[in-house]
């Protein structure tokens, strides 16, 4: 009871840091380190000699591993066993690492292979029988779209359905017409997982741009059924790589660049004003300022667990970025 008590203190929304490495392509000659760090602070090094420091649950240097990443979310995984709902969000500027975070490489897998497997793992450990779905999706330009739904192939065949979000009598979000695959083992869910990650960027032209410019959500629902195989209620875990933060009007982008950068903004906008609202307690939470918090209305507030894990860069000329992404992280701790 003591623990529970305390642990509730601690709220249910975690704020990390990460910094990404210099890569090996990147020029040393024009880089000035613009960071420091230890475990929980960020301390950023401006003109004159001035810092300005941030606080963090956790934050990850350039040298963390993986591993160390994962260690700090697999609690999360173990929530949504316990009956929360849970999401884990990449959040930063594009370049600075999300994608490596979310998804890593096949040598150094990253937080939505670790968590899959974790969950399965969980799951059979804790002796109940329960049946797991598999969901992804993306949010481009305020529109909802399958990933696990091919495009069609010739102008002439049928257009997959569109996705519509609507919430059930008990508060609970669906999402008309989205394909949940239900899987029986960590496998089956790891290849849709890849099924879908070749999907959002075959779908494009230039798959990098238009990645940085949506949300890849990936929906992991379990259900829980009793003793006598009643079912029990069912439990979601949202693992999200966000579109890139950077401030398009600060840009020179134009046209549809434009149109996408801006739909990103609003919408992590309006997510910062959810989390913050939530954080303060406020009466009303503005979920419907964007669709990104409308497909996460039941699953970000009371009953859930959130992970923000934010991403910077150590480069100085990403300076105004940094401080803009650092900014968003003590908006919604
Ligand atoms: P984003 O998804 O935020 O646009 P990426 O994940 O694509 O950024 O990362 C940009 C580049 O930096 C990629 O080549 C990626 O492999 C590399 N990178 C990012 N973070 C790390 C890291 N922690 N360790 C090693 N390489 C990284
Ligand atoms: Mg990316």
């Amino acid at each position: 009871q003591i623990l529970h008590e305390f642990l509730d203190l601690k709220g249910n929304i975690r704020v990390f840091c990460r910094i990404r490495p210099i890569t090996a392509g990147e020029n040393f000659g024009h880089l000035r380190p613009v960071l420091a760090s230890n475990s929980n602070e960020v301390v950023l090094k401006l003109m004159d000699n001035k810092t300005k420091s941030y606080n963090f649950d956790q934050v990850f240097h350039p040298g963390s591993s993986q591993d160390q990443v994962f260690t700090e979310v697999e609690p999360i995984i173990k929530s949504v066993i316990d009956g929360y709902n849970a999401c884990i969000f990449a959040y930063g500027q594009t370049g600075t690492g999300k994608t490596f975070t979310m998804e890593g490489s096949a040598d150094t897998p990253g937080i939505v292979p670790r968590a899959i497997e974790a969950l399965f793992k969980q799951a059979v450990d804790c002796n109940h029988a329960f049946l797991i779905s598999f969901s992804m999706l993306e949010i481009y330009m305020g529109n909802l779209k399958d990933l696990l739904v091919p495009k069609p192939i010739k102008a002439t065949d049928p257009m997959p359905p569109c996705l519509s979000i609507q919430a059930d009598p008990k508060g609970e979000i669906v999402i008309g017409n989205l394909v949940a695959i239900e899987v029986n083992d960590c496998n089956q869910a790891l290849r849709l997982y890849r099924l879908g990650c070749r999907l959002r960027t075959t779908a494009s032209t230039n798959s990098n741009l238009t990645s940085s410019r949506s949300h890849c959500m990936i929906r992991v629902a379990m259900t829980c059924f009793d003793a006598a195989e009643r079912r029990r209620e069912t439990n979601k875990l949202w693992l999200i790589d966000l579109g890139g933060s950077e401030r398009v009007l600060k840009t020179k982008a134009s046209g549809k660049r434009l149109d996408e950068g801006k739909a990103i903004n609003l919408s992590l906008s309006a997510l910062g004003d959810v989390i913050n609202s939530l954080q303060r307690k406020r009466h009303h939470i503005p979920y419907r300022n964007s669709k990104l918090t409308q497909v996460l209305k039941d699953s970000l507030g009371d009953d859930s667990k959130t992970i923000m894990l934010v991403h910077v860069s150590p480069k100085e000329e990403d300076l105004c970025e940094t401080i803009c992404s650092l900014n968003f992280a003590t908006r919604v701790k």
